[in-house]
């Protein structure tokens, strides 16, 4: 056993003891994937890893939208709720093709929050993101009862503005009965009212999450309802720029498409993650309904320039 090993809670006070016969082992429970109120969550920082401990996880990664600033809350939640923390974020980012553009969703992990590129080209997608909503907003408000004061009263103190609270303004107009309706009609990329915001390049961004010392894994690679979805050839590109891995366990991907990009993932040689992208009582998903296995953990720890966070 390995001393960076996460291990489950019990696992390791039973081991203290050294009665290693009379113990349960249970592999740690890891998810990798939570939004809270620093972007689109319902939950507070603090609230995520009290959810994570409520539903028995052993670690929990913050990954909001193109922000760090729920990671000190989160990191002084630790303690109190035992649950680890491995601090992240979910990178907005575009694949060009001749088709259009691709918008792909980089998780990274355990990078330096001060790292100057990357925390720029956050903090552009993120300004941008406030012009974007305001337009939309302006786009809904021609036919639907809406104003740009609705949508920043369902919005964070921290958030990141963006379609997420637009549903929810409209559900609270009685436009829609819930964000997925929202999201799937006058919010989705199809739409009229949609408009596109600033995202750096994928490829960019998987060298700036390196360069910022982070892991980047691309999530939910093979969600088609949210939009297109890149090729494998562009995956394969973003593998030899140095990405680390892909998010095959998601509640977006059907069996056929894990296990096509399990295969993947195995060909190129990346780490194969799995996660809720819980976002509280924003969405359906549920923290730890999918789970990321301990040895990959192990390995995003070694590449990353931060610790996890343990109790
Ligand atoms: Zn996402
Ligand atoms: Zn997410």
């Amino acid at each position: 056993m390995s001393d960076v090993a996460p291990r489950g809670r019990r696992f390791a006070r039973a081991g203290a003891r050294g009665s290693l016969e009379s113990v349960i082992v249970t592999p740690p429970r890891i998810d990798l994937h939570t939004h809270s109120r620093a972007s689109d969550g319902t939950d507070s920082p603090r609230g995520v890893l009290e959810a994570a401990a409520g539903a028995g996880l052993d670690v929990v990664a913050l990954t909001d939208h193109d922000t760090t600033a729920g990671w000190a809350e989160a990191a002084d939640a630790v303690a109190p709720t035992g649950v680890a923390l491995v601090r992240g974020a979910e990178i907005s980012t575009r694949v060009t093709t001749e088709g259009g553009s691709i918008s792909v969703h980089l998780l990274s992990y355990l990078h330096d929050p001060e790292d100057a590129v990357l925390r720029a080209e956050c903090d552009r997608t993120r300004d941008d993101r406030l012009t974007r909503a305001r337009r939309m907003t302006e786009r809904l408000a021609e036919d639907f009862p809406l104003t740009w004061e609705d949508v920043v009263a369902q919005t964070g103190d921290d958030a990141t503005v963006g379609r997420p609270h637009l549903a929810d303004a409209l559900v609270a107009a009685g436009v829609v009965a819930s964000r997925d309706e929202a999201f799937a009609t006058m919010l989705h990329p199809g739409a009229r009212y949609y408009v596109p915001h600033y995202a750096p390049d994928t490829d960019a961004a998987v060298r700036a999450v390196l360069g910022a010392g982070g892991v980047p894994v691309m999530a939910h690679p093979g969600a088609g309802a949210r939009g297109r979805t890149v090729s494998e050839e562009t995956i394969a590109a973003l593998a030899a720029a140095g990405l680390a891995g892909l998010e095959v366990d998601h509640r977006d991907h059907d069996a056929a498409t894990r296990d096509r990009l399990r295969g993947l993932a195995g060909e190129l040689g990346l780490l194969v993650t799995g996660s809720s992208d819980y976002h509280g009582t924003g969405k359906l998903n549920r923290i730890g309904e999918r789970v990321t296995a301990p040895e990959v953990l192990v390995q995003i720890e070694e590449r990353g320039l931060l610790d996890v966070i343990r109790p």
